[in-house]
């Protein structure tokens, strides 16, 4: 069995080979644009006729006439010949696989955009000139010795060079690569296809993980998620974002999106959400791989329980990104290392359950962010009104997760 597994490294482009870049990223862009306002067309010309159209196509004879059946939907190869069809001298500079993944990947964004099982997907935009962060793909591009090759059009007249770019490879078999700008800074994505881990060693233990928001419990202790460095992180963000928020009102207008000192100010934010991103996916990793060599079976909760608990939390979006980011690895690292992922369900009450006879607290003797009031308790401490049990409230959770393994049955909807 092969997988797919994606890592992304920083490009160092020497200025010629910056400035072809930049013309790449400009030209995916302008092919994006294109067949978005061509796709857009075609729905529009599916409503008003709604069985056929015809276009014009100029072969050796003259002009031919094309009857398109409208009852099919606008497709990626269409809108590609289309394209094709209509391309202009300057094009011919660029390899023409740069319009096809375009393309494709604009079928793709439709594609998830109808797709009803993927909630939140907007239709597919326009992109901006303006936007942070810029880019295109190549499936032709090779990759020598730390080297980059990008493929290079008959047509294209300028120099060009291979570009270094620094770290390992996993493997020598890989999918489309990613190239994008960030910020003025280039990196490179590839998905490599690499064979599957071997199982680790089994180690007869489990596990089960409470998640908090400066800390993540479990059953041997402590996982402290919220360094210094990362509440630096936070604040920042929080200061660019309600700098945002000035520059964007201008004398109470909303215009101030187009200014120069906009477009610095977001280029700073976004260069302290990808510090932060990787401050926190960089812990997350050593946290799950850890869990995982451990452990071989783990119980984690139903991540979506504890939004409630962020309110309170500096940057909550922010943070709770965190969270995600810790199932995601777990889940996958779970799986290449034949280990056991158990999630709780959302209405198993791992916080109000007394680990030690099973009671569950219920309205106002319920434990909450505060203690609870009525019979004056801690917000960290739980303590059980039926057998007296007491126990830090987090590691109560921990315990009460830990059940699920010897009894699966608590785990169905109560
Ligand atoms: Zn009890």
């Amino acid at each position: 069995m092969t997988r797919i597994v994606t890592r992304t490294y920083r490009l160092y482009p020497d200025k010629t080979m910056k400035i072809v870049l930049d013309q790449l990223c400009d030209y995916r862009r302008c092919c994006w644009n294109q067949a978005l306002e061509l796709w857009n067309d075609l729905y529009d010309d599916r409503r008003i006729l709604p069985f056929y159209a015809y276009r014009f196509v100029p072969n050796k004879n003259g002009i031919k006439e094309e009857k398109i059946n409208l009852k099919t939907m606008p497709n990626w190869r269409l809108v590609r010949n289309m394209m094709v069809e209509q391309k202009q001298d300057w094009q011919y500079q660029y390899s023409a696989h740069l319009l096809q993944l375009a393309v494709q990947d604009l079928g793709k964004a439709w594609q998830a955009f109808f797709d009803k099982s993927q909630a939140r997907q907007g239709n597919p935009g326009f992109k901006s000139k303006k936007l942070p962060k810029q880019g295109f793909k190549s499936d032709q591009a090779k990759l020598k010795d730390g080297l980059l090759y990008l493929e290079k059009s008959r047509e294209y007249k300028g120099e060009w060079h291979p570009i270094k770019f620094k770290g390992r490879i996993l493997s020598d078999k890989f999918g489309v690569l990613s190239i994008t700008r960030k910020n003025d800074k280039y990196y490179l994505s590839i998905p490599f296809k690499v064979e599957d881990a071997k199982p680790w060693p089994k180690s007869g233990k489990y596990t089960a993980v409470d998640v908090n928001v400066g800390h993540f419990n479990y059953t041997e202790g402590k996982q402290l998620v919220l360094p210094k460095s990362l509440t630096k992180s936070y604040k920042k963000i929080a200061f660019y974002q309600r700098m945002l928020a000035k520059k964007r009102t201008v004398n109470g207008l909303i215009k101030g999106t187009q200014s120069n000192r906009y477009a610095k100010a977001r280029a700073k934010l976004q260069r302290e959400y990808e510090k932060c991103a990787n401050i926190q996916k960089d812990l997350m990793h050593k946290f799950t791989i850890k869990l995982v060599k451990d452990y071989d079976k783990i119980v984690i909760e139903e991540l979506s329980v504890k939004d409630m608990l962020m309110s309170h939390a500096a940057s909550k979006g922010v943070h709770r990104s965190m969270f995600g980011t810790f199932r995601q690895l777990l889940a996958y690292k779970c799986e290449w290392y034949g280990k056991e992922l158990i999630v709780a369900n959302k209405l198993y009450p791992s916080t109000q359950r007394c680990a030690n006879c099973g009671f569950v607290k219920k309205g106002d003797e319920k434990i909450t962010l505060q203690g609870n009031q009525k019979h004056g308790t801690k917000h960290n401490e739980y303590v059980c009104y039926k057998c007296r049990y007491k126990n830090d409230r987090d590691q109560n959770a921990v315990k009460n997760l830990y059940a699920l393994i010897e009894h699966p049955e608590l785990n169905k909807a109560a």
